[in-house]
C-alpha cells in the first residue's frame, strides 16, 4: 500500500524581464491532455553544425504544471499545483505517513517561487500549514477524543554544514552548525535543531518567515547563499486518538518534508579557483551526490553487486542525502517538482533526464502509529 514511484512534475515559468527584452523564444510545450513535455530544439540553433546536440526531446511525468502564459486556459497557478499535489501529500500525512516534496532546478527557474512564492501568490510551504491547520480544526470541531501536536523546524544545508534557520544568528560571530547523529529508529537526524510547537496558522507563518528572512539575510552577504543552499522545512504532525468503547489510545506520526534545493547548475560548475573552489566543491557534493543517490535508487540492479541494495545507495557521502535518506529511498512517500525555465536548453534537458530518472525511485512507505493503551 505505501510502496509506490517517486511522483515527478514538472513546471515551467514565465519569461522574466530579462528573457523578455532579449526576445527568448519559449522552447517548451505541454500537451495538457497526455501530460506530454517537449523541449524544443532553439530557433538559433537549427542550422549551425551544432545541430546534433539540439534535438527536440520528450519526457512524459505524473503532471505537467504550464505557468508559461497566464492568458493561457491552462495556465497552473500557485493553487492548482497545490490542490493537484499538496492536497494529495497533506491526506497522506493525516493517514500517518511521512511525506517529501522537493524542487529541482536550475537557478531562477522557480523553486522557491513553487515552494514558498510571495504574500499575494503563496506557494507550496504556506498553503500546507493553512489546510493543515484547516483540517485539525474542523476535526476537532467533530471529535473530542482526538488530540494533535504540530512542531516545526527550518534549516539549510550550506556548504557541507547545516544551519538552524528558526535560530538567530549573532553579529559578528561565526554560525553556529549543528551536527547530524543517527538513531536506529529516527535515522538520521540534526542534533539540537530547534523544533518549535505551533498552535495554530498564524503561529507557524510566522517561523516560516522568520527562518527564511534569515536565509535572506545571510544570502545579501554571502554571495548568493539561496542559490547555492538546500533549505528544508519540517513540519511533525502528532495524532493522538482515544477510542472511548475500547479505551485505547493510538497516536499516529508523521512528518512534512518540504526541500528547496540549491541551484542544479551547482552540481557541474567549474568556474571557481583558491578558495571559493573548496566551497563550491563543498557546495557541489549535496548536490552531485544527490544524482548519484538518485541513479543508484533508480537502477538498483545495476548497483547491487552481490551486496544489500542499502550498502551501495551512497546516502553517507553527503551531509543533504544522509539527511534525507528515508525521503529518498525508504520510509516516504516522496515528489519532485522539476522547475525549468522556458528558454534554456541546456539547463532543461538536464533537470527533464534528471525527473525522468527519479521517476524510477521506489520508496516504500508505512503508516507510523503506536498503540499507547
Ligand atoms: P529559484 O528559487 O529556482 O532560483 P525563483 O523561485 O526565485 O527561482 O524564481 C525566479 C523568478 O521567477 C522570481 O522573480 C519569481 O518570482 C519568478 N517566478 C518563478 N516562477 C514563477 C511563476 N510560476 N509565475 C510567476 N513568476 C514566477
Ligand atoms: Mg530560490
Amino acid at each position: 500500500d505505501g510502496g509506490g514511484n517517486v511522483k515527478v512534475v514538472v513546471r515551467v515559468r514565465a519569461f522574466l524581464k530579462r528573457e523578455l527584452e532579449r526576445r527568448a523564444k519559449c522552447l517548451i510545450e505541454m500537451d495538457p491532455i497526455t501530460q506530454l513535455t517537449t523541449l524544443l530544439v532553439p530557433e538559433d540553433q537549427e542550422d549551425t553544425k551544432s545541430r546534433k546536440i539540439f534535438e527536440e526531446k520528450q519526457f512524459t511525468f505524473d503532471s505537467s504544471f504550464w505557468s508559461h502564459d497566464i492568458e493561457d486556459k491552462h495556465y497552473a497557478h500557485q493553487e492548482d499545483v497545490y490542490n493537484s499535489l499538496g492536497e494529495e501529500f497533506l491526506d497522506h500525512n493525516f493517514e500517518g505517513y511521512h511525506t517529501c516534496i522537493f524542487a529541482y532546478g536550475q537557478t531562477g527557474s522557480g523553486k522557491s517561487y513553487t515552494m514558498m512564492g510571495t504574500p499575494e501568490r503563496p506557494g507550496l510551504i504556506p498553503r500546507t500549514c493553512e489546510d493543515l491547520f484547516e483540517r485539525i480544526d474542523a476535526a476537532q470541531n467533530e471529535n473530542a477524543n482526538i488530540a494533535y501536536n504540530v512542531r516545526v523546524s527550518y534549516f539549510e544545508v550550506y556548504n557541507e554544514h547545516v544551519r538552524d534557520l528558526l535560530v538567530a544568528q549573532a553579529p559578528n560571530k561565526p554560525p553556529n552548525y549543528l551536527k547530524i547523529r543517527e538513531s536506529p529508529t529516527e535515522g538520521p537526524y540534526v542534533k539540537d535543531l530547534t523544533e518549535v510547537p505551533v498552535r495554530n496558522f498564524s503561529e507557524i507563518l510566522r517561523f516560516m518567515k522568520r527562518g527564511d528572512s534569515s536565509r535572506t539575510v545571510a544570502s545579501t552577504k554571502m554571495n548568493d547563499t539561496s542559490s547555492r543552499s538546500h533549505a528544508v522545512f519540517t513540519i511533525m504532525l502528532k495524532q493522538i486518538h482515544h477510542d472511548m468503547e475500547t479505551d485505547e489510545t493510538t497516536e499516529r506520526s508523521s512528518r512534512i518534508r518540504l526541500v528547496d534545493l540549491a541551484g542544479s547548475e551547482r552540481a557541474k560548475s567549474t568556474e571557481a579557483t583558491g578558495a571559493r573552489l573548496r566551497e563550491g566543491s563543498n557546495i557541489n557534493k549535496s548536490l552531485t551526490t544527490l544524482g548519484r543517490v538518485i541513479a543508484a535508487l533508480a537502477d538498483p540492479k545495476a548497483h547491487r553487486g552481490g551486496s544489500k541494495r542499502k550498502d551501495v545507495v551512497p546516502y553517507r557521502d553527503s551531509i543533504l542525502t544522509w539527511l534525507l535518506k528515508d525521503s529518498l529511498g525508504g520510509n516516504s512517500k516522496t515528489a519532485m517538482i522539476a522547475c525549468i525555465a522556458p528558454s534554456d536548453y541546456d539547463e532543461t534537458l538536464s533537470t527533464l533526464r534528471y525527473a525522468d530518472q527519479a521517476k524510477r525511485i521506489r520508496t516504500r512507505a508505512v503508516v507510523n502509529q503506536d498503540q499507547m493503551s
